[in-house]
């Protein structure tokens, strides 16, 4: 891989999403070789790739280049590398650019969608965990109103404006928000001659609530804002397939239609080489100690979506959310830096800011510890707390800017098919 040796300790990061990135800050300027590796050449900011998907904002001002981030970093490389195996004995791990030697490893691959082995969904859905899914996705929403414009059979074009949403997350419920924005405020000025008041907006939801990991009163309120935006929300329903036109259900509801999102689960994205006994927690992911040192192993180390802290307060492991990840990916930093200098490491204590969504304009909801909120004061705070998150001055000011116009011009003129999306060619599913 072409890295010198030094008389440093080398640390190789596989990873840099919000964990890999915050243990990296922690590292700098330190006694150590620091070896980033991730299979693309920026940092993706998810939670707003659902505005991606719907044209609210371009790909670009979501992502960062992960070499600007460490550009002042004495003794960091980073490497655009896919990492395929560990090899624990060796202390080595298998890339699709050569192996590398490692004195300390961390895992902070994140997580990948789950379709809990269901392949017939799996190849017909769409998902929205990467920049190149969520542009798959743009263009598929524009490319089915082009496509229903052309087609004079009602069933094919009703199939053709039916969007099924399957995971009623933030996830889910932002992007039922989004399309159904679209679909008022939108459609019918691109597309005078269809009649885009058939188009339909489905939420299925296999809990009994929206939003199940906020308050009742933030998933209440949520389903309040989106049923008056027209979208329709199916509670106590599970989605048992999807062939490409029909999705069929566990009740007896079933749905035409040539776009189903599915947001319905993530799970740790597993790297071949640990111990198989070890990866057995929930979702995939590694089980760790209270220092984020995967079970059995001194020198490898887990952080972040793909990590399992199981602790009194999170029996579960820690929500799968950016906070942890960061939250972790600190503490890891600090106590890699404690170790190389023999100082005791610091347990992690989760610090729970509270979770939010937006459902759409003026409309939002927000949990945080003391206080619970809902409407446009907590819109703004979603937009503020978003803002400050995203890495990079740049990205801030051209999402800032987007929303200002977006709002004031009831507008998203990212609705653009760049790179059209094409069902059959598996290459651009991911
Ligand atoms: C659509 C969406 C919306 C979300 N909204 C919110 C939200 O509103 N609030 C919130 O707190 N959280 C949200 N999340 C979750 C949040 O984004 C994740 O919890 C967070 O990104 C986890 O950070 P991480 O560092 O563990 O993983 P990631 O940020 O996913 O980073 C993992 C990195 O590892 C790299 N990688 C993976 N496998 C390999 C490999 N084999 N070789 C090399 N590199 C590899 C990836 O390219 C990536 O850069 C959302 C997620 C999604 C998908």
């Amino acid at each position: 891989m072409n890295i010198p040796k030094t008389s440093f300790p080398r640390i190789v990061i596989v990873g840099g999403g919000f964990a890999g990135i915050s243990i990296a800050k922690g590292l700098k300027n330190k006694e150590v070789q620091v070896v980033l590796l991730d299979k693309h050449n920026y940092h993706t900011f998810q939670p707003l790739l659902y505005q991606v998907s719907t044209g609210g904002l371009e790909p670009d001002s979501i992502a960062y280049p992960i070499r600007k981030v460490l550009k002042d970093y004495i003794n960091f490389f980073f490497r655009l590398a896919h990492v395929e195996e560990i090899r624990t004995e060796e202390n080595t791990i298998v890339t699709n650019i050569g192996t590398l030697d490692y004195d300390y490893l961390v895992i902070a691959t994140g997580s990948e969608t789950n379709y809990y082995g269901n392949r017939e969904i799996e190849l017909n859905s769409m998902a929205m965990k990467t920049i190149p899914q969520s542009l798959n996705l743009r263009s598929l929403i524009l490319e089915n109103f082009e496509q229903a414009l052309l087609t004079d059979q009602y069933h094919e074009r009703d199939a053709l404006m039916n969007f099924v949403i399957v995971g009623a997350g933030p996830t889910g419920v932002e992007l039922a928000g989004a399309l159904a924005e679209i679909k008022k405020g939108i459609l019918p000025k691109d597309y005078p001659d269809l009649d885009t008041r058939r188009v339909q907006i489905h939420l299925i939801q296999s809990g009994d609530r929206i939003l199940k990991e906020m308050s009742e009163k933030a998933s209440q309120k949520a389903e309040d804002f989106l049923e008056g935006l027209g979208v329709q929300i199916w509670k106590n329903s599970r989605v048992t397939g999807y062939d490409g036109k029909t999705v069929t259900t566990n009740t007896d509801v079933d749905f035409e239609t040539a776009t189903l999102v599915w947001a319905a689960g993530v799970k740790g994205v597993e790297i071949k080489g640990l111990n198989a006994k070890d990866l057995l927690v929930a979702g995939s992911r590694i089980p760790v100690d209270e220092y984020n040192r995967v079970k059995g192993y001194n020198n490898i180390f887990a952080v972040g979506d793909v990590a399992c802290m199981q602790t009194k307060d999170a029996p579960k492991g820690h929500p799968m959310m950016a906070q942890p990840a960061m939250q972790q990916g600190r503490n890891l930093g600090e106590n890699l830096v404690r170790l190389l200098e023999d100082r005791p490491l610091e347990p992690f204590v989760y610090r729970d800011k509270g979770s939010m969504a937006t459902i759409g304009r003026n409309k939002a909801v927000v949990d945080m510890k003391n206080i619970r909120f809902q409407g446009v004061f907590a819109w703004f705070v979603w937009m503020f707390v978003h803002l400050f998150f995203l890495i990079g001055f740049r990205n801030r000011m051209v999402v800032f800017v987007n929303w200002v116009y977006n709002y004031v011009r009831f507008d998203r003129e990212a609705r653009l098919i760049i790179r059209p999306f094409n069902r059959n060619y598996s290459a651009f599913k991911d």
